[in-house]
């Protein structure tokens, strides 16, 4: 591959109005949101109701799935085992913005998944706080003790005993293995790191109607892939806040992706050794191997990138497969 192909991929997210969403995508961040409501930011996507248009270089204007078709050594050596390549690129990054509470949901494992919905894939996501208020909190678990119980507690729609809300603050970091019921709560904004596939099955939506309907729950299936019980509170949420400066911290490693975080200060500098490296900026400016880089931008370093120098003031989210 020559030094052309290997130069990085920077990207146009794409943007979602959503019931629940703000203005936030538009006034703390650099983007031209397309009106009130923008609950999210594609920003690292190649799902075919979102995907991301390379911004500039060698394949500007070509979507993210077609590089992916077209050009697989971007994004890892496959060649020796043409097996090896996931059908799609295999993962999805967000930014959130949730004016309102996003209903609770709970997504099944591949084997659930692979069985019940057609061959899908299960879905595994975890997310960053960017931001919220002071007395935030996130659904993240429940309170049922045994099968039993959550049946009873969710078919009698005894939601306050159920729902487990736990506090976070900027900084904090929640992987939500599949099975785990979970919801976005309002006045937080997230970057999430998901595996691309949408199978979301509703618990509960507190009762609100959309266009004068509620939307559809999917209580059985919810009954069938939630985990009891959760894992504790403790456990979920991991303070990510003030990590050592100038390297990569590792926040998690699962069998989908990898996902670090990197507090930029006097300059970091590395090789590029993952099949592909995927880099969001959440904060601050600087550079990558001297090109501007600032807080909202983000890019795929492909696979055989090399050296990476980062420089400058800025807070950087990075995943991997
Ligand atoms: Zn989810």
């Amino acid at each position: 591959m020559d030094q052309k192909e290997k130069a990085i991929i920077f990207l146009y997210p794409v943007f979602k109005q959503m019931i629940w969403g703000g203005e936030r995508l538009g006034t703390d961040w650099p983007y031209e949101i397309p009106g009130p409501g923008t609950g999210e930011c594609w920003a690292v996507s190649a799902h075919p109701n979102g995907d991301c248009v390379v911004r500039e270089g060698t394949y500007a204007g070509k979507t993210l799935s077609q590089l992916w078709e077209a050009e697989p050594a971007l994004f890892g050596n496959f060649e020796s085992d043409e097996n090896s390549k996931p059908d799609r690129f295999p993962l999805l990054t967000k930014i959130i913005d949730a004016k309102n509470d996003l209903s609770i949901q709970v997504h099944p494992d591949d084997t659930y998944a692979k069985a019940h919905e057609k061959g899908s894939l299960g879905k595994t996501e975890c997310w960053y706080i960017l931001d919220c208020d002071s007395d935030a909190t996130l659904v993240v678990g429940h309170n049922a003790k045994d099968k039993d119980e959550l049946t009873a507690m969710i078919k009698e729609g005894r939601w306050s005993e159920f729902i487990r809300e736990v506090p976070v603050k900027k900084g904090d970091f929640i992987q939500i293995d599949p099975g785990t019921v979970h919801a976005i709560k309002g006045g937080i904004m997230l970057l999430e790191t998901q595996q691309n596939s949408d199978i979301t099955y509703r618990v509960y939506d507190y009762d609100r109607l959309s266009d004068g309907k509620p939307r559809q729950l999917h209580v059985e299936q919810s009954i069938d892939v939630i985990t009891v019980p959760a894992k504790s509170a403790a456990e979920a949420v991991k303070d990510a806040a003030d990590l050592p400066k100038d390297k990569m911290n590792l926040l998690i490693s699962c069998p989908y992706y990898k996902v670090w975080k990197l507090n930029v200060a006097e300059g970091i500098s590395f090789a590029q050794e993952h099949p592909f490296l995927i880099m969001s900026v959440i904060a601050g400016e600087g550079q990558i191997n001297g090109l501007p880089i600032h807080k909202g931008d983000h890019f795929i370093l492909p696979c055989g990138y090399g050296k990476i120098a980062l420089q400058g003031q800025m807070e950087i989210i990075a995943a991997s497969i």
